[in-house]
């Protein structure tokens, strides 16, 4: 039989503000010390008030309008009730019925799909649990650190659209500057739901890497496969990634919202949102991801491809801009994009990089010795006339200086010469090449054969 997967997916992001979601604690969850950044606010004393961060609404804000989002005008935290060790205040506090942003989506598989959005919520993070044989030690540096949290619809199809979702959000939060969203370092959680032919949905947690998030899935789409294959019935709960057998494995049976008895969070005030103030940060959103490959293609005539490059490697992009803008001629961009990318190079001004763009073009220099330039221009920081100076690397290509030596090889071979005459033309690449061996790789083959082509007609 065959199987639908459907997908929704949860995506946890920390987001980069000075001080944590309801305290004035530094936000960062690193901190070497643990329970270094910690105050009575976030860790839920009696009698503390929290206060909301302004800097992480305006965040989530931003990132809900560069989803397409509509933000609530009125909008409230609620508290979600739950016991864990890594909890300080046995309740987290977090958005329920009220979210600030809803509606959104995410355009993928390049204009393809459209995955919609349902919500993006703001809430505070736990702490962490460092487990040391028989011990577990708690560090709160990261509780109350705000957290956004994104629901998908269930519109993901295939393992490989969790994987182009994760990315480009993750892309789009880097642009955005809200969070580094950095997996490995648990700044961007996901959690992927998955059902199969519409039928119970399983969560699968623990997941600290877009690879993973793609494995898991491609195993609980087998694994419910064949339950159901052999009449068993899937049940609903959460299972947990294990990255070294590469399975999921039952954690618990999944709570119902009920079990985290929300209610609105007393010791806050509700949010309002003006039009006015959500279309400033309209305004001030920087060009999104989507629009910079779109742009590059249509403004540099450089392939999806190379601008897809350029937009995942952002500073590479802004690099390759200076260098067009130095360089002052469209018919060069593509040249100086392929050198860019094939040989990505470090502590070169555009300046210096547009120069030997231009020298390679008007072929001063053989691609051999551009490499040798680029190289040294890379452990040197020198400009290309110097190093090519230097290095005695320029490439000859005024005919007047490689006459003499174009006759002295005719002269030298009168075999392939009288077959060239006879009409056998492939040995002239031949004798380009001793020509191009007695100038030692300098002389511009172009040039070389235009004159031997001359020589041997006449
Ligand atoms: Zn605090
Ligand atoms: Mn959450």
């Amino acid at each position: 039989m065959e199987y639908e997967l459907t997908v929704g997916l949860e995506i946890h992001a920390e987001l980069k503000t000075q001080s944590k979601m309801f305290c004035a604690c530094r936000n960062n969850p690193d901190a070497e010390q643990p329970n270094i950044n910690i105050c009575p606010i976030c860790m839920g004393h009696p009698g503390t008030l929290p206060t909301i961060n302004g800097e992480a609404i305006r965040q989530l804000v931003r990132v809900g309008l560069a989803l397409d989002c509509q933000i609530n005008e009125h909008s409230k935290f609620d508290r979600k009730s739950y016991f864990y060790p890594d909890l300080p205040k046995g309740y987290q506090i977090s958005q329920y019925d009220w979210p600030v942003c809803k509606d959104g989506r995410l355009t993928i598989d390049d204009g393809r799909s459209t995955i919609q959005i349902e919500r993006i919520h703001m809430e505070e993070d736990a702490g962490t649990l460092k487990h040391r044989g028989k011990d577990t030690l708690v560090d709160f540096n990261r509780a109350g650190v705000p957290l956004m949290e994104l629901v998908t619809k269930p519109d993901i199809t295939s393992s490989d659209q969790i994987a182009k979702f994760a990315k480009e959000l993750q892309l789009i939060l880097r642009y955005l500057g809200a969070s580094d969203a950095d997996m490995e370092k648990g700044q961007m959680r996901v959690e992927v739901n998955i059902s199969i032919s519409m039928g119970t949905k399983v969560e699968v947690k623990n997941i600290n890497s877009i690879s993973s998030a793609v494995k898991a899935a491609e195993y609980e789409f087998k694994r419910q496969a064949a339950a159901l294959e052999k009449g068993e019935k899937i049940i609903q709960e959460t299972r947990g990634w294990d990255d070294i057998k590469n399975i999921t494995v039952s954690q618990r049976t999944k709570e119902g919202s009920a079990d985290y008895r929300y209610f609105p969070e007393p010791d806050l005030p509700p949010m309002h949102f003006e039009d006015e103030q959500i279309e400033r940060l309209r305004a001030e959103l920087p060009e999104l991801p989507a629009a910079r490959r779109e742009r590059f293609v249509r403004e540099y005539g450089i392939t999806p491809a190379q601008a897809e490059i350029f937009t995942v490697t952002k500073e590479l992009g802004d690099f390759f801009e200076e260098v067009v803008s130095e360089l002052g001629n469209a018919k060069l961009n593509t040249l100086a994009a392929n050198y860019l990318i094939t040989k990505l190079p470090k502590n070169i001004t555009a300046e210096n990089f547009a120069e030997l763009i231009s020298k390679i073009s008007h072929r001063e220099l053989s691609s051999t010795a551009a490499g040798i330039v680029l190289e040294e221009m890379s452990a040197t920081g020198k400009d290309p006339d110097e190093i090519i100076r230097a290095k005695d690397l320029g490439q000859i290509s005024d005919a007047a200086a490689l006459v003499d030596l174009v006759d002295a090889i005719i002269s030298k071979n009168p075999k392939p010469v009288e077959d060239y005459k006879k009409g056998k033309t492939e040995v002239l690449k031949f004798l380009v090449g001793q020509v191009m061996g007695a100038s030692c790789g300098k002389a511009n083959p172009e040039v070389v054969a235009e004159l031997l082509k001359n020589k041997l007609v006449h």
